[in-house]
């Protein structure tokens, strides 16, 4: 192994029971507000939505901010290819989330929160608005004032991007701002807001309950505590899974495996794809000082095994990308039609093989020019699936 990672464990803390949920609130609003932001920098909890920001500087960053109107947002617009974990912690486990976000809410000096919910999870608002309304009335009977809304999305996959969301909110098009400003000074209507993922806020609450140090002692240097893995693809063992970070991509496969896969895609089509022989070298974590390959993820780990063409695998991510770009800048709306139409040229023996080198060129410009993470990320799923299985993209 080239690095030191740990080996695959398991553990067991966003499903399990909340049924003291009141009390941990109760808890939390004996601190001051600068105690629970040193808990959650001391946790080094990174935002699980894969961008791995760090969530106690996060509200601390806003709770700086004197504005008198301020926002929580929670994350819910679930939409990463192979990802669908956090439907599962709003159906099973909502009261964590709305802790969170209420302590957040005390934290940072805001009095409002919404749940950007995915439009396909349109299914979940009885049951969470059930959850809401008898927190909210918990909420008054300790005098705290903090509401929460849920905001129903329309199936729009850049919406989960955080400004393209305000937009949505704010009933525009669902298009990214530029950035800076960044939300935590100018956010959803142009106030300080912070913007959480939902797996996100419930590790928010595991901290607020076992306390920073539970949290840490998981998971590896810069990569500290679990995270939830949606399992799918090749797989005997589909389902959702709490993991600690570090692992290895070798264990996650000897445990999740079918014995014949050949790649895995680590973090959705916008992540990448990891070839057989670069199992052992890579690790699942944020990147920091590590030697060896480390991988962040939303959560999504799609095993492919030899029965799968990789050529059609990327032909969906592409067309899946072409789908969804907004459209706003041309390196991403341009970029994504003529690596579609590049791949299916080449595959047909319309374009010599060397036209892929042009496509890779192709999407190094994308990373460094297109606006968004969408636009940038398309490099990752494309180099890595052309560059280690070139042989399966030709004529
Ligand atoms: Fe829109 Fe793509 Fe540009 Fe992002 S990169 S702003 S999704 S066109």
């Amino acid at each position: 192994m080239a690095f030191d990672t740990y080996h695959l464990k398991r553990a067991d803390f966003i499903f399990k029971d909340e049924h003291d949920w009141g009390q941990i609130l109760r808890r939390a609003f004996q601190l001051q507000p600068n105690e629970i932001i040193n808990e959650l920098m001391s946790s080094e909890l990174k935002g699980r939505g894969g961008a791995g920001f760090p969530t106690g500087l996060k509200w601390k960053l806003t709770s700086e901010d004197s504005s008198l109107e301020k926002y929580v947002i929670c994350n819910a617009d679930e939409g990463e290819p192979g990802t669908f974990k956090d439907r599962e912690i709003l159906t099973l486990v909502p009261y964590k989330v709305l802790v969170a976000m209420a302590v957040c809410g005390y934290v940072i000096g805001a009095k409002q929160g919404y749940i950007y919910l995915r439009g396909e999870y349109k299914y979940l608002v009885p049951q969470l608005q059930k959850a809401i309304t008898e927190f909210e009335q918990f909420c008054r009977e300790i005098n705290l004032d903090f509401q929460v809304r849920i905001f129903l999305g329309s199936g729009a996959y850049i919406c989960g991007e955080e400004t393209a969301l305000f937009e949505s909110m704010e009933g525009k098009r669902g298009e990214p701002r530029n950035k800076p400003p960044y939300p935590t000074n100018v956010g959803y209507k142009g106030a300080p807001t912070v913007i959480n993922n939902v797996e996100t806020l419930a590790h928010a609450f595991t901290i607020l309950k076992y306390g920073a140090k539970k949290f840490y002692d998981l998971g590896v240097q810069y990569s500290r505590g679990s995270k939830l893995f949606s399992v799918s693809g090749d797989t005997p063992k589909p389902g959702i899974y709490e993991l600690e970070l570090g692992m290895s991509l070798q264990d996650f496969v000897n445990e999740f495996g079918d014995g014949d896969t050949k790649a895995v895609q680590v973090g959705g089509a916008s992540g990448f794809l990891v070839p057989r022989k670069k199992f052992e070298e890579t690790a699942i974590g944020y990147k920091g000082k590590l030697s060896g390959i480390s991988l962040p993820t939303g959560g999504s780990m799609m095993l492919f095994n030899s029965s799968r063409s990789m050529y059609n695998v990327l032909d969906n991510y592409l067309e899946f990308f072409r789908e969804e770009s907004c459209g706003q800048c041309t390196p991403c709306r341009v970029g994504c039609q003529q690596l579609h139409q590049g791949i299916r040229a080449v595959k047909r023996g319309e374009k010599p093989t060397s036209y892929l080198n042009k496509l890779l060129k192709l999407t190094e410009t994308m990373q460094l020019t297109a606006k968004c993470g969408l636009g940038q990320s398309v490099a990752n799923s494309f180099s890595s699936i052309v560059e280690n299985f070139r042989e399966e993209m030709i004529y």
